[in-house]
Parts: C-alpha cells; sequence; structure tokens
C-alpha cells in the first residue's frame, strides 16, 4: 500500500481562500522541493520531520497572485 499527495501526483486541485483579500489561492510545489534547492542531500524522511508534518502529510505552499500572500498548507495523501 502506497500513500500519494493528490496535488503532487495531479489528482485533485484544492481552492483555498486568502485570508487577507479572500482571492484564490494557487498550489505551489510541495515544500520538499523548495527544500531541495537548499539542501539537496536530505532526504524525506527528514525533510518532514523538520516541517512538523506527519509522513502521511504532504506540505503545499498556496499563492495568492493579488496580494502576494502566502500559506503553507498540509495536505492529506491518499491510499492507493
Ligand atoms: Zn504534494
Ligand atoms: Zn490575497
Amino acid at each position: 500500500m502506497e500513500t500519494i499527495c493528490p496535488i503532487c501526483n495531479s489528482l485533485a486541485s484544492y481552492i483555498v481562500q486568502c485570508p487577507t483579500c479572500h482571492n484564490k489561492m494557487e498550489a505551489q510545489g510541495a515544500i520538499e522541493e523548495y527544500f531541495d534547492d537548499y539542501s539537496p542531500y536530505l532526504d524525506r524522511e527528514i525533510t518532514e520531520k523538520l516541517d512538523g508534518v506527519a509522513a502521511e502529510k504532504c506540505l503545499h505552499i498556496f499563492y495568492c497572485t493579488e496580494c502576494g500572500r502566502d500559506k503553507r498548507i498540509p495536505i492529506d495523501k491518499i491510499i492507493m
């Protein structure tokens, strides 16, 4: 059994409302991808511990194109 993130695998899209201007926020890549820029040798498990997010969640950044605010939202992984 394998758990995957629906956003990383393009299975679902999440609509998140910006808390500041109520515009629609757009999903960006998973946080792990951002970490890769700075720490390519960190394995996934360590990265998830650093984020304080359980392994069953994938942390995504949602970005508001209207006011530039971003928000980290843990996405529940689904079982395939
Ligand atoms: Zn993801
Ligand atoms: Zn906004």
